[in-house]
């Protein structure tokens, strides 16, 4: 059987085909959430990896931001059920999943047997989320895979005292202006992401084993500052940000199977 996950998210769409929920066939991203060609996109460039069509997919779950938008699935679901069966299908172990999105952050708590039994979502305020690194990596005049190395380069990290995105945006201005040298700039702007991500989880509670799923996943220095804050192991694997698309596929294969 073969099943289509779809991941609508604010600022990048994302989607997995699946096999049998056993293997990943295809994978393709497009930056373009809602209300963009982003879905689009990246369906085409899924068909075109797999050599497979839309008439080959035996079910399609649609999830995200944009999820209730989209036309053209056969069911939606949430993105807390999907990314919690997308981390748990990468990681069998996994307690506590750390997501930061392009805007929002959620940390989804499971059960042994992989049941979600808590989660605390941050979707209100910029800090914390891709958003606040996408908008300082535009200050910087940097792309926003650039920030971990650059971060790796820091000796003293920077302290951005403001909790707000557009105070902090004046802030790192300022210490740009006054000579702070640009690593030491960028990882204090990773650890703030961080720092607003560790207290949400402690709310949530911290139970090994802890992944990160999300496009800030990708980002090593927030991971971690991260596991640094929570004194804590965090997994990350490459696919990180495609959780909520594979779980959204799993669940088109679950319901299938029933
Ligand atoms: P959404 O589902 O809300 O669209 P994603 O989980 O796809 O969000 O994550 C998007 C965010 O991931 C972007 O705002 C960006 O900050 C971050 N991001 C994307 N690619 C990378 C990368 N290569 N390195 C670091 N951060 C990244």
């Amino acid at each position: 059987m073969i099943t289509l996950g779809i991941d609508i998210g604010s600022t990048t769409s994302k989607c997995v085909l699946m096999k049998d929920g056993q293997e990943i066939i295809a994978a393709s991203l497009r930056v373009g959430g809602l209300g963009t060609e982003g879905p689009a996109e990246a369906l085409a460039e899924l068909w075109e990896m797999s050599g497979l069509t839309a008439d080959d997919v035996d079910r399609t779950i649609v999830t995200g931001y944009g999820r209730n938008k989209y036309e053209g699935a056969d069911g939606e679901v949430s993105e807390l059920t999907c990314h919690a069966l997308g981390g748990r299908w990468v990681f069998p172990e996994l307690r506590t999943l750390i997501d930061i999105g392009g805007q929002d952050a959620k940390i989804i708590s499971l059960s042994e047997s992989g049941r979600m039994s808590n989660f605390v979502m941050n979707d209100k305020c910029a800090a914390g989320t891709g958003r606040f690194l996408d908008v300082m990596a535009n200050i910087l005049r940097m792309d926003i895979d650039e920030l971990d190395e650059c971060a790796s380069k820091s000796v003293k990290p920077a302290s951005i005292s403001s909790t707000c995105t557009v105070f902090a945006e004046s802030e790192v201005i300022s210490q740009l202006a006054n000579g702070v040298a640009r690593p030491d700039l960028v990882a204090g702007i990773c650890e703030s992401v961080a720092s607003r991500v560790s207290a949400l989880a402690r709310r949530a509670g911290v139970v090994p084993k802890v992944c990160m799923s999300g496009g800030v996943a990708k980002n090593g220095a927030v991971r971690r500052a991260l596991a640094k804050s929570l004194e804590t192991d965090i997994d990350f694997d490459p696919m990180a940000q495609y959780f909520g698309a594979i779980g959204a596929a799993l669940y088109a294969y679950r319901q299938l199977s029933k």
